[in-house]
């Protein structure tokens, strides 16, 4: 153990952490507590008058038009059922283009003029609120515009209550729009494409003969993996208090190697954490059903059930803030930074995705003989198109600095966007091109050996880890995403491009079938078209491979590395004329989105660069110095007492710390540099130039950390972060 007074003081402080008493404690794990906050569906059935009910759930659940008439009714019913849960707060909850969920609380306490107050909530305040847009990111829309910025209640998410040590808050989901309706959030374009991928589909299922056919919406179930570090380390690393990842350490002597931690029974204090923020989540309706130890020690995975897109990209900011939260009251830190240790495996949020409604179920579900099942050979096609030529946007909504790390690294899924099909389905459309489907591979039942043991079966496709859209049976998974990122940046990409690519299926399949084809010949021929023109897309190898690499090239496939090469993905005429054909951003809402994600990238860096500096001269440098002249004081010592002094450890320190202030200076000089670039060019002078300079300031004091006193190193190590707890 260290004999660092800092680090020693850390460990001695984890070791005497008790579990805090259960923060949601009272209602144990009865199921009702699912819910138990939100309010729902069956909690208005019994507040509210039947009409005002009726018109509420045609909302929500077909997605009609809201009748503004009804909005002083639910205020009302929301106010009475939010104050008997101990709510005296209401907050508008918006999803701004930081990324983050922001919230304007307000008192539902009225003055009345004679020294009381009474509580309400208006219908007008539920529908509509006006937080001050000026310190949220617009990329420009309302220099051009207004400073002011409207939300707009979300019907289709429901109002639900947060609950505090000291208080509780109802919180209602909204849209976030500048003073002339331009979308200032996530939220706004995730249902403007959510309507877009509806008009195609519910096309494209007429044509198969469907009647009532109700609004079609996109299902999300996002993985999300994240670590948990001790407080008491934390709080002595500012890389990891401030850039939420580490910026110096050196590779611990036992890393990942052993993969032993995978699957591993998850440790005591780490399950209570667990525990508490499921209970949390239950309570806020959040599916919250799946968890397990990630690859990497000190790393985890949450998954909760699929739900709509819409709901479920809310949920999971919540799942976010609430894991911020709760872990603080275990004494951990959550870090859902891509890459908070380097050299260990990085964290992403698999965004699972399918497409359905209630009348005619998941469009993604192939049934036993996929060959057969026409209308899910379509809309599988269409996901086919939709990556091909569109994969760089999809490779846009996912750029960041810290997915950087990650996207490229043999951890995560290339900066190729291409599509994994699995056995199966690969026969399938293989035979399609050929001519036609016939057969499809049929499933396996397992021999394990032992006759008590039940017989397994296997599955049609195989799994594969390396693929950035991997088809998993009744859905595609895109496993790219960034465990930091809103999953609503990639679900709007991905409604819109599959909106196009139903909408191409659509007008083919009519003009055929118009000039008299029969329908299934028409859908052979489609299909085949699209195998011939966007099958070059479909890869099932190795991703991380570097024939890989080169191939996706030939094949015309895009390989974006960085969010530098990525950004200019917003700026095509492509994009520009899909977006606004099917009306999910205007030009400038467009660009906006190009801006603010520059703005971010360029923000990162440049916390990282200050703090690598701060952390290089006042923590650092000092350790390495002082060590120095520990040991030149001792050679100076053997040399007064006539004893042949070794110089090879002075002289080693003095080497590093020579390269330690050169590397410093570099830095210096880059970020000095930065400003005559602006823009793109700016980004990209960051990427070639800062990001190096940083990377070497950090080898020489990763090297001084293997080499300086123990006692004197006051950052804790990447072992004791990510094996203590
Ligand atoms: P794995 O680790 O095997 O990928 P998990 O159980 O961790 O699986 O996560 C799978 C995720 O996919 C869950 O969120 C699950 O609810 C979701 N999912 C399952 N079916 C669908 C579907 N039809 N559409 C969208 N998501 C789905
Ligand atoms: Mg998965």
């Amino acid at each position: 153990m260290t004999a660092n007074p800092t680090r020693l003081g850390a460990i001695r402080e984890i070791e005497a952490n008790e579990a805090p008493a259960a923060f949601f404690n009272g209602t144990g794990d009865s199921p009702e507590i699912f819910g138990e906050n939100v309010f729902s569906l069956p909690v208005m059935a019994k507040r509210l008058p039947k009409s005002v009910y009726k018109s509420v759930a045609a909302t929500i659940e077909k997605g009609e038009k809201l009748d503004p008439a009804i909005a002083d009714v639910v205020a009302a019913a929301m106010k009475d059922w939010a104050m008997e849960k101990g709510a005296t707060h209401y907050a508008h909850v918006f999803y701004p283009l930081t990324g983050l969920s922001a919230e304007k609380h307000d008192s539902f306490m009225e003055p009345v003029g004679d020294g009381t107050a009474i509580w309400e909530f208006q219908g007008k305040i539920l529908v509509q609120g006006e937080p001050d847009a000026s310190s949220f990111p617009n990329g420009g829309i309302r220099a051009t515009f207004e400073a002011r910025g409207y939300t707009g209640w979300d019907v289709q998410s429901p109002a639900y209550i947060l609950e505090n040590d000291n208080g509780s808050t109802l919180c209602i989901p909204t849209i976030f729009v500048s003073m002339t309706g331009e979308a200032l959030d996530y939220k706004t374009p995730l249902l403007r494409s959510q309507n877009a991928m509806s008009d195609q589909a519910k096309r494209v299922l007429s044509l198969f003969g469907h009647k009532d056919i109700d609004n079609v919406v996109s299902y999300c179930g996002p993985e999300q993996e994240y670590f948990l570090v001790d407080t008491s380390f934390v709080n002595s690393r500012p890389d990891l208090l401030n850039a939420g990842r580490t910026l110096f350490g050196a590779k611990p002597p036992k890393g990942q190697e052993f993969d032993d931690h995978y699957f591993g029974a998850i440790p005591e204090r780490v399950q209570n954490f667990m525990f508490d923020t499921e209970r949390a989540l239950f309570k806020l309706g959040v599916p919250a059903k799946t968890r397990h130890n990630e690859v990497a020690p000190g790393q985890f995975e949450i998954a909760p059930v699929f739900e709509k897109a819409n709901l479920a990209a809310d949920h999971q900011q919540l799942i976010m803030s609430t894991f911020k939260a709760i872990a603080k009251k275990h004494g951990f830190e959550a870090l859902f930074h891509e890459k908070p240790f380097a050299g260990v495996n990085g964290s992403g949020k698999h965004v699972n995705f399918s497409f359905g409604n209630g009348n005619q179920g998941n469009f993604l579900n192939p049934g036993d003989n996929p060959h057969d099942n026409a209308q899910f050979l379509v809309f599988c096609a269409a996901v086919i198109r939709a990556v091909h030529l569109y994969g760089g946007l999809l490779r846009v909504s996912i750029a960041s600095a810290g997915n950087d790390h990650r996207l490229g690294a043999n951890e995560a899924p290339p900066a190729i966007i291409s599509i994994f099909l699995g056995d199966q389905l690969q026969d399938v459309f293989e035979q399609i091109t050929n001519g036609g489907a016939t057969s499809s591979k049929q499933k396996g039942k397992l021999a394990v050996g032992v006759d008590a043991l039940p017989v397994l079966t296997q599955d049609a496709g195989d799994r594969n880890r390396t693929s950035p859209m991997a088809f998993t049976g009744n859905r595609f998974e895109f496993r790219a995403v960034g465990s930091d990122q809103t999953v609503a940046a990639p679900l709007i990409i991905i409604n819109t491009i599959m909106a196009e690519a139903l909408d191409y299926m659509a007008t083919e399949l009519e003009a055929l079938v118009g000039s008299g084809t029969e329908f299934n010949d028409a859908v052979q021929q489609v299909l085949a078209k699209v195998m011939e023109q966007h099958g070059a897309a479909v890869f099932n190898g190795n991703g991380y491979s570097t024939e890989w690499h080169e191939e996706a090239v030939t094949r015309g496939l895009k390989k974006l590395d960085t969010t530098v090469d990525a950004l200019p993905e917003y700026q095509t005429p492509e994009a520009k004329a899909l977006f606004s054909k099917y009306g999910v951003f205007n030009e400038a809402e467009l660009e906006a989105r190009y801006e603010v994600a520059l703005e971010q990238y360029l923000m990162a860096i440049n916390v990282e660069a200050n703090l690598t500096e701060e952390i290089a001269k006042t923590t650092i440098l000092p350790a390495a110095v002082r060590y120095q002249t520990e040991l030149a004081s001792n050679v100076a010592a053997l040399k007064a007492a006539g004893v042949d002094a070794d110089l090879t450890d002075l002289n080693e320190v003095s080497g590093l710390v020579a390269a330690l202030r050169a590397g410093i200076k570099g830095l210096q000089d880059a970020v000095a540099g930065q400003h005559d670039h602006e823009g793109i060019a700016e980004a990209a002078f960051v990427k070639d130039t800062v990001l190096p300079a940083m990377l070497a300031v950090r080898e020489a004091a990763d090297s001084l950390e293997a080499v300086v006193a123990d006692d004197l190193w006051n950052l804790p190590t990447y072992q004791e972060m990510l094996f203590i707890r």
